[in-house]
């Protein structure tokens, strides 16, 4: 594989970044010693770094591309959208025809009367947009003081001052006066790591039941929602037990409390259906979707909410909007992904081809020495690396350490694998085929051969006390 020439050779381009690039999610000074990847282009699953190597990316971008790399009906659509009408806004009473097609093709797609949708550009903006919705909508129904939004600890629902309160992520809140007032945690449905002697089903309800625990608590009339990610994604892809997700549905029920599916991982075909929702047989009152929706093509982001909500919301002059909201652009761009999405079948490719075949794999590493369990659904897994597989004991070394070992093996293997402390994940595109899957399996199992290796050789099979 020859290097690509047309830029600057890999040493100047990664100086140039240190020196004028802060990147998110980053020690950025440890980063500029280090040399930062540089990913000049891209097709289908396969990634090319600036050195020529071909990187098989597992994680599909950050979650998002779903259709994979190198579509040129969505770089068309945005040509053509961008000649026609590049810019305008959908504030003072204007629409345009994109946001139109977008909306009506979003409430086919999503289930129930889920058929309003407020656009944003991501997932964080979307919702920052639902906090104000649901505190809105209660306003509106006399209710004020219905204004606590209960969340997840180790979730993750974006990274702006609102949805980053909203997300459970202990190191994102210690970082500029998060979370804002009104939000609660509870714990999460994380049975690996937190299930102690319980099975998996008895904790899934155990931790349901902490929501009506917390609304007892805090009084049923301060409560305004509940938001989850029907499959936690940044959090580690956190598969939750079956009982938990029916019993969540009917305490929302029962005390009348909105409950936001936050889909923008889940949506749009990754867990074998449209929605997560579906998947986890539950009837949001809002949805925020991003990523998917454009496939990572275009920013964008919407809530979806249903009839009622958005009944109740339309009473007064909803003072929220961004200058992007609907942006012709971004939704031409959208529309496309969703007609390949639907013409090529990817969901049924999800449910029916891809996901049995990768879920058959995948959960043979659990034979693999350092995998402790291997979970996976429709086309989002993870592994557990123990130390020992007897027990769901941790390493002693500090949360992260193997994992990132893992994650550099997968480098050099030319993989993208994401770790989140010592789990391994995946989120591929969802057009992966069966030969692709059998090589991004071959890839994995190298890199753990390679991780248990490198534990042996330092000693590091060693579990926490
Ligand atoms: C990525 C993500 C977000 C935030 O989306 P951005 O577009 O990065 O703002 C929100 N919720 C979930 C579940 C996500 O995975």
């Amino acid at each position: 594989m020859s290097a690509i020439t047309n830029h600057l050779p890999t040493s100047e381009l990664q100086a140039l970044d240190a020196a004028h690039h802060m990147h998110p999610f980053t020690s950025n000074t440890e980063l500029a010693e280090k040399g930062v990847r540089v990913i000049t282009r891209a097709n289908g699953v396969y990634l090319t770094d600036s050195e020529g190597n071909q990187i098989l990316d597992a994680m599909a971008g950050l979650w998002c591309v779903n259709i994979g790399y190198g579509r040129n009906e969505l770089a068309d659509a945005a040509n053509r959208q961008m000649r026609e009408l590049p810019y305008y806004n959908t504030f003072f009473q204007s629409t345009h025809v994109p946001a139109i097609a977008l909306a009506k093709k979003i409430a086919e797609l999503t289930p129930g009367d889920l058929n309003n949708v407020f656009f944003a550009c991501s997932g964080s903006e979307a919702n920052d947009t639902n906090i104000r919705i649901v505190r809105t909508y209660w306003a509106e129904k006399g209710k004020p003081e219905k204004s606590v939004i209960i969340s997840r600890n180790n979730a993750y629902h974006g990274s702006s001052m609102g949805s980053g309160s909203l997300g459970g992520m202990a190191p994102m809140h210690a970082q500029g006066g998060l979370p804002i007032a009104d939000i609660h945690h509870i714990d999460q449905p994380h049975w690996w790591a937190e299930g102690g002697d319980m099975d998996r089903e008895e904790f899934g309800l155990a931790c349901a039941q902490k929501l009506e625990k917390a609304i007892l608590e805090l009084g049923e009339d301060r409560i305004a929602a509940f938001i989850g990610e029907p499959v936690q994604g940044a959090g580690g892809v956190v598969i939750p037990p079956a009982s938990y997700w029916p019993e969540i549905q009917r305490i929302c029920d029962k005390y009348e409390i909105l409950l936001i599916a936050d889909e923008v991982i889940c949506g749009f075909g990754r867990t074998g259906n449209w929605f997560g929702c579906e998947t986890y047989n539950i009837r949001p009152d809002i949805m925020t979707i991003a990523k998917g929706l454009s496939s990572g093509y275009q920013p964008i982001g919407a809530s979806v909410m249903t009839d009622e909500v958005a009944a109740v919301i339309g009473t007064t002059e909803f003072a929220h909007g961004y200058t992007y909201s609907g942006h012709p652009v971004a939704c031409a761009v959208a529309l496309e992904n969703l007609r390949i999405i639907e013409d090529e079948g990817l969901v049924e490719h999800v449910r029916d081809v891809a996901g049995p075949h990768l879920k058959t794999l995948w959960e043979g590493l659990e034979d693999h020495p350092l995998v402790g369990e291997a979970r996976v659904i429709g086309m989002m897994g993870s592994v557990a690396m123990v130390p020992n597989k007897s027990s769901r004991a941790a390493f002693a070394s500090d949360p992260g350490t193997v994992g990132k070992i893992c994650r550099d093996f997968c480098y050099e293997n030319n993989l993208v694998m994401r770790h989140v402390g010592d789990r391994m994940i995946i989120s591929p595109p969802l057009i992966l085929s069966i030969d692709e899957i059998d090589i991004l399996i071959a890839r994995v199992r190298r890199s753990l051969d390679q991780t248990y290796a490198e534990l042996q050789a330092q000693d590091m099979l060693k579990a926490a006390s």
